[in-house]
This record gives C-alpha cells, structure tokens and sequence, in this order.
C-alpha cells in the first residue's frame, strides 16, 4: 500500500554534504509488519520522513496507495498524511499546550473514531488522558504518542523507534497494539534498534550507509 522507488535525499550542512538515502527501494503491504534497521545515521528516519510526506527526496518517489505522496505541496502531502498515514516521530507529535485527550480528539476527522479513553487504556495510560505531555514521563510520552498516530486507523503506521524508552512490560503493549493493526490488514513500518520490535515484524530492512544492505 506504501511503497518509495529509488529514492534518495542529499543534504547539505555547512561545507558539511551528505547523502543520506542513496537509492532505497520498499514497500509496506496490507497486513504486514515492515522493521528498519541499521546503524545510527544510516538514513533510516531520513527515509520514515520521506514516506511520510513530512519530507521531499531529491530523487526518486513515493506512492500511497493509488496516490502520488511525493513531488506535490506540502499542504497537499500534509491532506494525504492526515487521511491515510499514522506517524510517531523520534521528536515527538503531541501538541505541548492540549491535553492528551484534546491531542486525541484533534486527529480523529474521520473513518472510524476510537473513543480516546479505549485508544489510552490499550496503550496502558488509562486515565492520563487528562494529562498535559510535559506532566508523562518519556516512557508514556512515547505511549500517548502512538495512540495518536493509530486514533484515526491509518492505513499505514511510520513509527521511529515506538519502544525507545519502554521496558519490557509496556513495549510488549506496543507490540500487541502493532500486531493488531496488521491483523486488521493495516501496514506498519516500523524504525527499531530493539531485538523484541524486530522479532514480531514479518521483513526486517537493514539500512547502511543510506542503502538497503539485507
Ligand atoms: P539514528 O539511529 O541515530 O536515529 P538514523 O539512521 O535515523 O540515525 P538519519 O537521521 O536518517 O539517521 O540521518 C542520516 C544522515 O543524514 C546522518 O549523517 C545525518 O547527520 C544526516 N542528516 C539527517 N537530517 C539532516 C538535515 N536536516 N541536515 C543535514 N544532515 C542531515
Ligand atoms: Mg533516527
């Protein structure tokens, strides 16, 4: 359902060049856990980025669907991701000054709409939604995070390291959340250095030096 073709993203820093995707071809299908791994810097959030719309490759493209995501108006691949596409960034995507309730409620536009409490008690922060995210710890911040990026049942969940600050107990609700949207033929993608994420994906892709090695 989401796929990129030959992508790749140069950046330039400074007198400081690097080509941060060198040519990446994947896709994510209906009913399937995708893993990315790879050593640090190697390109892999540059590229949860680049399928999510949030950034544009230099080369290359990605497609959702039937629709084109990349080379089109931010505002327009913004449209596309808030219909279609779940999204958990490594900087967080919870409005500081809303509630973790009122976070919620401001991605659910359509589609079928999980009442927040139901979406929080699957995460294991039943009765934090009314909770500011300065007042969760990183562990439930990353929680309420991924209950906002499923609450409105996107076709496809790009997470950047969901279970980075979890223990074993928490990760494991994570990962029975993420096995669900698969069972329920939803795609996941999924960046990880953790061994328990990559276990219950169905592919893992090993980024190195922006390419897939394995
Ligand atoms: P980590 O495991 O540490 O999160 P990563 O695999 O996600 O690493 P990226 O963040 O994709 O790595 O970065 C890939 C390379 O691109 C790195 O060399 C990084 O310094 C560079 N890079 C990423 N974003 C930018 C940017 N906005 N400007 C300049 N360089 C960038
Ligand atoms: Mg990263």
């Amino acid at each position: 359902v989401l796929s990129c073709h030959d992508l790749y993203r140069f950046f330039r820093a400074g007198d400081e060049e690097t080509l941060a995707l060198r040519g990446v071809s994947l896709s994510v299908a209906r009913g399937e856990v995708v893993a990315v791994v790879g050593p640090s810097g190697s390109g892999k959030s540059t590229l949860l980025y680049c399928l999510a719309g949030l950034d544009e490759p230099d080369g290359g493209a990605v497609t959702l669907g039937n629709e084109r995501l990349s080379h089109r108006p931010e505002l327009e691949r913004a449209r596309i991701r808030s219909r279609r596409l779940g999204v958990v960034l490594q900087s967080g995507n919870l409005l500081a000054h809303l509630t973790i309730d009122a976070n919620l409620r401001l991605v659910q536009t359509g589609r079928e709409r999980q009442l927040p409490d139901q979406l929080l008690e699957q995460v294991g922060l039943a009765n934090r939604g009314s909770a500011l995210p300065r007042e969760l710890s990183g562990g439930e911040l990353a929680r309420a995070g991924l209950a906002v990026a499923v609450s409105n049942d996107p076709d496809v969940l790009l997470a950047d390291e969901p279970t980075g600050e979890l223990d074993g107990q928490t990760e494991q609700l994570v990962l029975d959340l993420i096995r669900a949207r698969a069972r329920d033929g939803r795609g996941v993608l999924l960046v990880t250095h953790s061994p328990a994420v990559t276990r219950i994906a169905d592919r893992v892709i090993t980024l190195s030096d922006g390419r897939i090695a394995a």
